[in-house]
């Protein structure tokens, strides 16, 4: 269909994550959440993510936290299916999620060398406080 158009994520992040074709998936930043995917599959959700396609239709699903209606999603290079994007939640405490993508684990690499200082690991921590980076090379 035409030529493919890849976007990249920003560099200027601590870390990225990529699908296993190579093509940039998403930056950490973008990074709300990390638990399952259903009851079994690892799973990250992102408030934003490139380079994804939709893979099939929309479809409604009951999942543990209530109905949404989802979109599977495929990247847009290698068209491995990586997981869903939520159109829209039910709950309202659930509308954070609403345009936000949750993509299995195993399906993307984490790639850390765009690191201009160790992340903060604590939740909660507040990344961006206090001096510039100080780069050791
Ligand atoms: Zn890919």
């Amino acid at each position: 269909m035409g030529r493919l158009f890849i976007e990249f994520v920003d560099e200027d992040v601590g870390a990225k994550y990529i699908c296993r074709c190579g093509c940039d998936i998403a930056s950490e930043r973008c990074l709300l959440w990390e638990g399952y995917m259903g009851s079994a599959t690892p799973a990250f959700l992102f408030r934003t993510a490139v380079n994804l396609e939709p893979s099939g239709p929309k479809r409604q699903e009951v999942l543990s936290t209530g109905r949404y209606t989802l979109s599977d999603v495929r990247c847009r290079t290698c068209c491995t299916k990586l997981g869903w994007k939520y159109l829209a939640a039910e709950s309202a405490a659930e509308k954070y999620k609403e345009n936000a993508v949750l993509l299995q684990q195993g399906a993307l690499q984490r790639i850390n060398n765009l690191a201009v200082r160790p992340v903060a690991s604590r939740p909660g921590a507040a990344p961006h406080a206090g001096a510039a980076p100080q780069l050791s090379t």
